[in-house]
């Protein structure tokens, strides 16, 4: 037998544990750098919002500054007001005027040079980075206001700037105010800092999870390849150790079910062939012993042999047609129909009548319908029969009948033959086995053993009543099988 499962080894890639838990962890990482993110970059954008409100407004009150003008108090105390001569005084103004807040400063170019810077104490100052001076410069020569974002030397910046102008004086001056971007976002970027960390916790904590349980639910199956892998030819007594009441575990049952029917039909097989063999050579020795004794110049010792050896090959061609039943009938399924009990027990004796030679009787006949393979029930039963009229004597009264006891219906026959001893009709069932030894009536021994198969393949059994007086063989096949489909009537 060529053996598939204790092959070589193939070249196996990731296990399904390393798949499994691989793509959960996948999964979980996506979602959680989504999902991290998409609130990272919306918290951003708000906060960005926030300070260019506040860029916009440091613009506004600049507008102001410019539009109260300049207020000068004569020697005599009274103050008149008037606009601002010059874009350097304006700017001036605005520099002193308009106070930067946290994380903020100011700056006032004029003419291309950072000039004016707030006299308070300011967080950073800008004045020093030549590059932001002169990128603003050229940013805003075409004219209008200008809102950006800007890396400088003292770090990113979100700055806006504005150009003062002043009418008669050509002089270019502009106001700058930045908010230092990476002070303003620090809190979101600690905030978000703490969720990878959690996130790596959680992605670790399902990783660890994942393994466990994986290996845990995947248990079954390891232990199922393993054993699987064990069993051979001639260890197939091991099963797969079940436990718990899922899927795998529903696989593992299934398997060693598997494994049971596996081992009955090896073991069956060894039995068959063993038995085949011993029966087989009982013919051939005979045939063999005359063939060597045999005259051939002795005509009538050549027909004579000629006769048995014809003779004994015939036993040998009825066993070989029992011997394929007996291999079949355990393995192949019976085809269920839905049979009328009564019926078929008409069409039994009708069969029965054409053996003759004896008086031939119908028996109780029970009404019901049953699951069963029509034609393998009614080989077995003609089986009870022929054995009936094979063993009982001619003329005598061989009654077919059919009954339901219980949850079950029983196709029997009933003869007035010698019967069958106690002792060996546990015997009868098995292979080869005859208790005629002495009564002169040829037979295989592989009858009944076939008649017990089907009625096995049907859930059911034989069952045997015999006396000196007559024996009383029935199938007994449980009408509430659960081949599906089946439905039982009682009709009275
Ligand atoms: P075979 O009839 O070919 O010998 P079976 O398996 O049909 O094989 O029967 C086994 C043995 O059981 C028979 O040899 C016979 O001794 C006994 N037997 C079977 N049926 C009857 C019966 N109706 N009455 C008496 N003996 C029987």
């Amino acid at each position: 037998m060529r053996n598939r499962i204790a092959g070589a080894p193939r070249g196996r890639g990731w296990s399904v544990r390393a798949r499994i838990l691989s793509s959960t962890l996948l999964v979980a990482a996506i979602g959680l750098c989504l999902s991290g993110g998409a609130a990272y970059l919306v918290q951003r954008d708000r906060t960005i919002g926030a300070i260019d409100e506040r860029l916009e407004s440091r613009v506004e009150l600049a507008r102001l500054v410019i539009a109260g003008g300049v207020t000068t108090v004569a020697a005599d105390g009274s103050s008149h007001t008037h606009d601002f001569a010059t874009a350097t005084s304006a700017v001036h103004e605005i520099i002193a005027r308009v106070l930067p807040g946290s994380n903020e400063s100011a700056l006032g170019i004029v003419d291309g040079t950072a000039t004016f810077i707030p006299g308070v104490e300011l967080d950073y100052k800008v004045e020093d980075d030549a590059a932001f001076v002169q990128r603003v410069v050229t940013e805003l020569r075409t004219g209008g206001v200008k809102l950006g974002t800007a890396v400088t030397t003292v770090g990113t910046l979100r700055y806006i700037a504005t150009p003062v102008s002043v009418t008669g004086d050509a002089t270019r001056a502009i106001y700058v105010v930045t908010v230092n971007l990476d002070a303003e976002l620090n809190d979101l970027n600690q905030v978000f800092s703490t969720y990878a960390v959690v996130a790596l916790f959680s992605l670790l904590a399902i990783a660890l999870v994942g393994w466990v349980v994986s290996g845990r639910l995947l248990r079954p199956i390891r232990e199922l390849r393993a054993t699987a892998s064990r069993i051979t030819a001639t260890a197939i007594d091991e099963r797969i150790p079940v436990s718990g009441r899922d899927d795998v575990s529903a696989l593992a049952d299934t398997v060693n079910t598997m494994l049971d029917r596996l081992e009955l039909a090896m073991t069956s097989q060894r039995q068959l062939l063993d038995d085949v063999r011993h029966e087989l050579m009982t013919p051939i020795t005979i045939v063999r012993g005359h063939l060597e004794l045999l005259d051939p110049a002795q005509e009538e010792e050549v027909r004579a042999t000629r006769l048995l050896a014809l003779d004994e090959l015939d036993r040998m061609t009825g066993l070989v047609n029992d011997i394929e039943y007996l291999a079949e009938t355990p393995v192949i399924a019976p085809d269920r129909e839905s049979v009328d009990i009564a019926e078929l027990q008409a069409a039994v004796f009708a069969k029965a009548l054409a053996m003759g030679n004896h008086e031939w009787v119908l028996g109780e006949s029970a009404t019901a319908r049953v699951w069963l393979d029509r034609a393998r029930i009614t080989q077995a039963w003609l089986q009870l029969i022929d054995n009936a009229a094979k063993y009982s004597p001619a003329g005598s009264r061989i009654t077919i009948g059919t009954s339901l006891s219980g949850d079950s219906v029983q196709l029997w026959v009933r003869d007035r033959g010698p019967g069958i001893p106690a002792e060996s009709r546990a015997r009868i069932f098995e292979r080869f086995g005859r208790v005629d030894a002495g009564r002169g009536i040829r037979g295989s021994g592989l009858g009944l053993p076939i008649v017990a198969a089907i009625a096995r393949a049907h859930d059911g059994r034989v069952d045997v009543e015999s006396s000196d007086s007559g024996s009383r063989f029935a199938i007994v096949i449980p009408t509430s099988a659960d081949a599906g489909g089946y439905a039982q009537e009682e009709h009275g």
